[in-house]
């Protein structure tokens, strides 16, 4: 099991401190927040979890190993262009949406297709599935999501399955989560946007 420290609007050198102390994966959500923080940050792979957009692929393939985002075709075909010209293999999950309170990801009947397109792209390679749980109190409606998204990984393909952030990684463990996304739970509250 992984564990992504989601460092959004946490300062470089608490996220530092962090990977010294043994963190060795960082998740950032905001491109422009990530091309001033990352180059003071080193040892840990990074993951792109935000919404990507296609113009700010190279971008995005420069200051990251991992794109947890995909949910689209466009995006891979963007990802890809850029990772040949960077001369880069980059790791891509499918994002799906399993969520009335999420307004990205992939349908889920969607993905098996949308992964076949991925790894027809040069420089991808498809690592598993991304998404994000419901906002609810109801514990069983964040089981139902996590179990739905767990469901999809034979048709996407990999061995990743990312599911869990600080209120429902547990919930998402027993759904078979392989990588937890937690920011606040490591790092504390976020700095105001
Ligand atoms: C912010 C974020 C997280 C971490 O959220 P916490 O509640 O702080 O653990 C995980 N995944 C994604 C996609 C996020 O945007």
């Amino acid at each position: 099991m992984a564990i992504v420290g989601v460092s959004k609007r946490q300062p470089a050198a608490v996220v530092q401190a962090a990977i010294d102390a043994g963190l060795r994966e960082i998740g950032e959500n905001y491109l422009q927040e990530a091309r001033e923080k990352l180059p003071a940050i080193v040892g840990a792979r990074r993951h792109f979890i935000g919404h990507l957009q296609t113009n700010k692929a190279k971008a995005v393939v420069e200051l990251f190993d991992v794109v947890q985002s995909v949910d689209r075709r466009e995006a891979g075909v963007a990802l890809s262009r850029a990772a040949v010209a960077a001369g880069k293999e980059l790791e891509v999950l499918v994002q799906l949406n399993v969520s009335p309170t999420e307004r990205f990801g992939c349908d889920p009947a969607e993905a098996g297709r949308l992964a076949e397109a991925l790894r027809g792209l040069p420089n991808l390679r498809v690592g598993g599935v991304m998404a994000l749980g419901p906002i609810s109190d109801d514990r069983s409606v964040v089981e139902r999501a996590f179990a739905r998204a767990a469901a999809v990984l034979p048709q996407v393909g990999g061995t990743t399955l990312s599911l869990g952030m600080s209120a429902d990684w547990r919930i998402a463990l027993r759904a078979g989560s392989t990588m937890i996304r937690i920011g606040t739970a490591i790092f504390g509250p976020r700095e105001a946007p």
